[in-house]
Parts: structure tokens; C-alpha cells; sequence
């Protein structure tokens, strides 16, 4: 038999596909943007200049105008006055509908006054249907997909989705919440609002019916996350409890996290040591640790990372510490090399950019467990890695993974231990751009948090300033003072995403005006495009203090430590993001060395320098707290951006807003663990109803 052949999908039903509005859910949740009123009718007489209003009345004029653009006139008039109706381009069939005698609504923003009052392009409908009882939605929509054809849809929508009730009456009554707002409830009255609503509850998102929907969506990510964390709680890893008792008595070397910690030039901070301390804690348990490491920049992640480090090798396990960019696993191979290998550590190293033969030999040593410590980009995820007996994975600069390359790592190596039936390694994260509060219990509730809230001693504050590119002199002065004090300096270009091309002639004249200006400098030049052995060579000369201005696009922005390094210009700083200047910032300051921080802002662009543009720059000059910087980069711009995550393709919230609904967050979170427990099933009914909507969201 021939399957009947399925009928193809209409324009319309393509671009509801589109928009991922596919099931009835999703298409109930599809929120207007704004309303119409068109429950009353104004008077034409009382319609005033700019006011969106619907008048009623009979046609007594309908002509169509030639002449430069094709006008459809169309006069009406009601027992008060007359208004004209214009519609530019109309169709002649247009003007067929609209014939004299006809008593039509018309809705539309009316202009004008004495000389006769005019409406641009009004809806239009006859007057013979009933005046509805609801406001009217207008819908988000794309082209192909007329208004009235997704009204039907969401209608449709609204009337088949399942919108049984997760919550019952008493659990929304003892969160504060109006019990009277049920789902279906919230969502009929945000489809079709009664008239008499206060229309800036609705635009503002404060009514009612709107806490409900977004402690819905709300509730639903706090359960998953607290889902995750249930489910990793039931997973095995391996216990790295501190050594030094029971292998003591064994071996007559102390431990190596001991000897580490008494070869160290400098002594733990304070906040150092309780980090480390709530670091053992969780290694010495056998379910896998998920910590996140937060400290400002400089605050001194690397030596805490060193010492976690040094507890899983010491009970002969294998350690990985990925880092985000080439640059910076070079860093960090060296610095941890120069603090283990002395001690007997076996460190290997791999990245993408290796020759084939080397990648091979720490492959085999990687495979065998004779590397102990591995340290590279994130091409020691890559599948082709094997570890012996991997226990312990930190990520540096976690942040520059995005949130989706956590979950990624975080599902493949559950999936990979589960199958297997092996241990699951302990993961630490560290990141220096802070995580504001809310977004930490949003994004990060399954993960556990560690914060270095102070740095070592010794550090002078960074000196901040915003200064015109005209007055660039003034800094090649800086800069001769700062190196006849034997000290180094970082030139940062922007990096324009448009064009690499761009990118690099605005480094290389830069290098150009710079190196000519200071004959008797090295200066350097480190951008993007550089082979990375290039860029190697280039950051060793620096390091080693040989060169005294490193000109470079922002692929020195993360990790690099550089304590010699006292002075930090920043080209056309009002194109970096805040937590971004931050980071660059923190590249100087290092070291006991007075530093300064200069924000050269483009003259060319010091009139169109916008406001935000402004303040966001003076920010930067006012305070040195990455917290504060990392809240107000929040507010400007949002959470998608701030994570990464638009593009990664993570769920974000489409309803509740992180800052404004802070509260509704709380009790989301305070609630989800419970309801998970005592009401798995309405949890996971919850979960299911919520997870997929977002994801049809995103598709659009
Ligand atoms: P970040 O947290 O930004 O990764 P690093 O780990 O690179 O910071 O540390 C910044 C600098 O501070 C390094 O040179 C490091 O050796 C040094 N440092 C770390 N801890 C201390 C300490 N307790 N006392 C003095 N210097 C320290
Ligand atoms: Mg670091």
C-alpha cells in the first residue's frame, strides 16, 4: 500500500515551527508583547493628538489616490465628527471592503487637531461584530505568520495544553504567593486581560498572574538543579583523605601536599587556607566533589589548585588542570612544574597545537599513569585522552568554558563512569570573574562555592584612569618612567570581531608608534592570528623581563602572571565589557610595585562615547572589587551575555528576571529541594512541563 502522502505545511505553520511554537505548551506560553483595547469605543470628538484609541463610524468617503505613492482615503464620521483614515500602498480589494456607507471600528494612534484628525494604517474591522470583554494580544511573531492566524494558534493552544496544577493551594499560600492565581488562571488572564487592569502591571511584569508564571519557570530550574546535585550525590568517587597519619608511619618522606606547602616562598592567607580546607573536606568524602573556586584577580587560585593537586597525587592518583588558552596552560605547566617536579611530580603537558610525536609520548605516559599531574587546554577532554586513574579535574578560568561545556564535562564524565563502573574524578572550578548571587543560585545552584575574599598581603591597589587617546604622550612618558624603574608594561588592543584584519593593523601601528617612540625598548607584539609557538616565544621574553612593552590583543586578558609587570594601557577601553577590563586590570598589581591602569578612550569616538558608555568607563576608575564590577557588568548586560550562554544554547529564563524577581528566586529555592523530596512525581511533572518549553524557546 501507498502511505497516503502527509499534506505540506503552510506558510504560517512553517514559521510557527520556526519560532519553536509547536505544542500546545508551548504555544501557551507564548506571552503578547502588548495589548489593544479595543473593548470601547472613544468618541471622535474626544480623541486626542497621539492617543491609540478606537473610534467607530460610518464611511463617507473611500477613494483611491495615484500620484507618488498609491493612497487608500477612507473618511468616517460619527455623530461627533469626522476622521481620516489612511492607508499607503492599500490594495484595490482593500478599498473594495471599505465601500461608503459601512460603519467600520478603526483602531490606531490618531494625529492631529483643528485641521481634521488622521489615522495612519489603523486596524479595521466591521462594527456589526460585539465589542469584546478582553483586551486584545498582539504577539511576538516573524514574517509569514500574520497576527490574527497566531492568535487562533495560541487560543488553540491555550484551550489543549495540559495545565494541570504542580503546586497545590496551601504550598503557594506558605510561600506568599496568591493561591487564587493558578497556572491556567495566570495564563488566561495574561492572554485576554479583563480592561479594568492597571495596564503597567502588565508591562512591568509586577502583576499577579506574572509571579505566578515566573516562580513557575523559576521553580522549575531549581529543581533540576537540585535534581542534578540528588543525582550526583549518589555517584562514587574516589576519597582522597589526607595521608599524612596512616601513610606517616609507612613512608619516612612527609606527604607531598606537606612538603609543597613547606617550600612555598610566601604563607597562606587566611582565606587561602579555610578555601583549602573546604577543598579537603570535600575530597576526603567518596561522592565526587563539584566546587566552584571564586576569587578576584591575583587573589591566588593557582597554589590552592597546586595543593588539591598535590593530595590526589600523593595518594597515587592523576590530576588534569585544563585551562582555557595555550598561553596560560604554558603558565601554568611552568609555575606547577617549578613547584612539583622538584618534589618528584611527574608533570605532562597537552594541547592542541603539539607536534604529533611529543602529543603521542604524554598520550602513553598519560594512558600508563606515569604522568601524574596533566596540564593542558581543553584538549585533554578530547576523547582520545585515556587516563589510568584520573581523580581530580580543576579548570582554571572556568567562566571562558561557558556554562554549557560545564554541563557538557559534568554529563560526560557521569555517563562515562556510570557505563563503566568506575569512580568519578572530583572537579574543581575556579573563575575570577564572581558570580553575583542570584546568577550563582540560578545557573551554578548544583554546584558548591568557594570564595577567596581577600588578597595576599603586600598588593597596592591599582591606580585607575580614563584619559582621552589624544593625550597618548602622556603615556609614552608613563610608560619611559615605569621602565627606567626597571619595570614592564602591557599595551592591550582591542580585538574587532568584525575583522581580524582590522584587528591586527590597530595592533601592529600601535606596536609600530610605540617601539618608535622608545628606541631603546624591546617591545613585543602578541595577537590572535600567531603560531602558537610564536605567541610562546613572544610571553617567554616578557616573563623572563628581557621586553619592556608587550603590545598585544586581548589574549593576555585571563590568568597571566607577570608580578614585574606595573603599568596596564588599554586601548579604546569603551569597547571592552566591564569584568573584561577587570581582568586586564588585574595583570598589573601583582607584584609590591605601585601599578596604574589607564583607560585610553578613542577621541574620534569621545562624542558618540554614549553615557553608559561614560559611567561604565568611571566604574571602572571608582572601585577595584571584581564583585561589584561583575553585579554592575550584570545589570548592563544581562545574564545570557554575562554567561556566555545565548550562544551555547543553555536555557536561559524567558519569564523571571534575576535582579527584579530576587525574591520569587529565593522561595524557588528554598522550595525546590523540598517539593523534589516529599513530591518526586508533581516535581518531575513540573520539570518536564517547564524544561522543554524553554528549549522550543530557544530554538526560535
Ligand atoms: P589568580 O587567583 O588570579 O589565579 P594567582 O594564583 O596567579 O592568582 O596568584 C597571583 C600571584 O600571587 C602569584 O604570583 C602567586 O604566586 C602569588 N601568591 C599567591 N598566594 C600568595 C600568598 N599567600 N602570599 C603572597 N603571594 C601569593
Ligand atoms: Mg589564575
Amino acid at each position: 500500500m501507498v502511505a497516503q502522502a502527509t499534506k505540506p505545511l503552510s506558510a504560517p505553520q512553517k514559521a510557527l515551527r520556526k519560532l519553536g511554537l509547536e505544542r500546545p505548551i508551548d504555544l501557551a506560553l507564548h506571552l503578547p508583547l502588548r495589548y489593544e483595547d479595543e473593548t470601547r469605543v472613544t468618541r471622535i470628538e474626544d480623541a486626542r493628538d497621539a492617543q491609540v484609541v478606537q473610534i467607530e463610524g460610518v464611511i463617507i468617503r473611500s477613494e483611491m489616490r495615484y500620484g507618488g505613492q498609491r493612497q487608500l482615503l477612507v473618511e468616517i464620521e460619527d455623530d461627533s465628527g469626522s476622521c481620516m483614515l489612511r492607508f499607503f500602498n492599500a490594495y484595490p480589494s482593500q478599498q473594495k471592503s471599505l465601500v461608503l456607507g459601512k460603519r467600520i471600528r478603526a483602531l490606531g494612534e490618531v494625529r492631529g487637531g483643528l485641521m481634521g484628525l488622521t489615522m495612519m494604517h489603523p486596524s479595521v474591522k466591521s462594527a456589526e461584530t460585539d465589542l469584546p470583554q478582553a483586551l486584545t494580544p498582539v504577539y511576538p511573531t516573524s514574517a509569514g505568520l500574520p497576527q490574527a492566524y497566531l492568535r487562533r494558534a495560541v487560543e488553540g493552544g491555550l484551550a489543549r495544553a495540559d495545565l494541570t496544577e504542580t503546586l497545590k493551594p496551601e504550598e503557594l499560600a506558605a510561600l506568599g504567593l496568591d493561591a487564587q492565581w493558578t497556572l491556567r488562571a495566570a495564563l488566561h488572564f495574561l492572554h485576554h486581560p479583563t480592561p479594568d487592569v492597571t495596564l503597567s502591571m502588565l508591562q512591568d511584569r509586577s502583576h499577579p498572574a506574572w509571579r505566578r508564571l515566573k516562580f513557575e519557570e523559576l521553580l522549575s530550574q531549581q529543581l533540576s538543579q537540585s535534581k542534578a546535585k540528588q543525582e550526583r550525590a549518589q555517584l562514587k568517587a574516589v576519597c582522597l583523605a589526607a595521608s599524612s597519619g596512616l601513610r606517616g608511619e609507612l613512608s619516612v618522606e612527609p606527604a607531598l601536599h606537606a612538603r609543597l606547602l613547606a617550600s612555598l616562598p610566601f604563607a597562606l592567607t587566611n582565606a587561602q587556607q579555610r578555601v583549602c580546607r573546604e577543598i579537603d573536606q570535600d575530597l576526603s568524602r567518596a561522592v565526587p566533589m563539584h566546587r566552584l573556586l571564586q576569587g578576584d584577580v591575583g587573589a591566588g587560585k593557582t597554589v590552592v589548585a597546586a595543593l588539591a593537586a598535590a593530595r590526589c597525587i600523593e595518594l597515587g592518583w592523576q590530576c588534569a588542570l585544563m585551562a582555557p588558552t595555550e598561553i596560560l596552560a604554558s603558565q601554568h605547566f611552568n609555575k606547577l612544574l617549578a613547584w612539583l617536579e622538584p618534589l618528584g611530580v611527574m608533570v605532562a603537558w597537552l594541547t592542541g597545537s603539539q607536534k604529533a610525536k611529543e602529543r603521542r609520548e604524554m598520550l602513553a605516559m598519560i594512558a600508563s599513569g606515569q604522568a601524574q599531574l596533566v596540564i593542558g587546554t581543553h584538549a585533554i577532554i578530547q576523547d582520545k585522552v585515556s587516563f589510568d586513574k584520573l581523580a581530580l579535574v580543576i579548570i582554571d578560568e572556568q567562566h571562558r568554558f561557558g556554562v554549557a561545556q560545564r554541563l557538557a564535562l559534568r554529563d560526560k564524565t557521569q555517563a562515562q563512569s556510570r557505563s563503566a563502573q568506575q569512580l568519578e574524578p572530583h572537579m574543581l572550578m575556579m573563575t575570577a570573574t564572581p558570580i553575583p548571587r542570584t546568577l550563582a543560585m540560578s545557573y551554578y545552584a548544583d554546584l558548591d562555592i568557594s570564595t577567596i575574599d581577600s588578597l595576599p598581603p603586600g598588593r597596592t591597589p591599582v591606580l585607575t584612569k580614563v584619559i582621552s587617546d589624544q593625550r597618548r604622550d602622556e603615556v609614552l612618558v608613563r610608560i619611559r618612567a615605569q621602565i627606567d624603574a626597571g619595570r614592564q608594561v602591557y599595551w592591550v588592543c582591542p580585538l574587532i570581531e568584525e575583522s581580524e584584519a582590522l584587528d591586527l593593523a590597530n595592533a601592529t601601528a600601535t606596536h609600530a608608534a610605540i617601539s618608535a617612540a622608545l628606541p631603546a625598548v624591546e617591545v613585543g607584539l602578541l595577537h590572535s592570528r600567531m603560531a602558537p609557538a610564536d605567541k610562546k616565544a613572544i610571553m617567554a621574553r616578557f616573563t623572563q623581563g628581557h621586553m619592556g612593552v608587550l603590545v598585544s590583543t586581548t589574549v593576555i586578558e585571563v590568568g597571566v602572571d607577570v608580578p614585574n609587570a606595573s603599568l596596564m594601557v588599554v586601548e579604546h577601553a569603551e569597547r571592552f565589557g566591564l569584568s573584561q577590563l577587570h581582568q586586564l586590570r588585574g595583570r598589573v598589581g601583582r607584584g609590591v610595585a605601585a601599578s596604574a591602569c589607564v583607560l585610553l578612550y578613542s577621541t574620534g569616538e569621545a562624542s558618540r562615547l554614549g553615557d553608559l558608555a561614560r559611567e561604565r568607563l568611571r566604574a571602572m576608575a571608582q572601585t577595584n572589587d571584581g564583585f561589584d564590577i561583575a553585579r554592575r557588568d550584570l545589570e548592563i548586560r544581562g545574564p545570557g551575555d554575562f554567561l556566555g550562554a545565548r550562544q551555547s544554547g543553555v536555557a536561559m529564563l524567558r519569564f523571571a528576571d534575576l535582579q527584579l524577581d530576587a525574591d520569587l528566586l529565593d522561595l524557588a529555592a528554598q522550595f525546590a529541594p523540598r517539593l523534589l523530596a516529599q513530591h518526586p512525581q508533581r516535581a518531575e511533572q513540573h520539570m518536564n512541563r517547564w524544561l522543554g518549553a524553554q528549549v522550543a524557546f530557544l530554538k526560535a
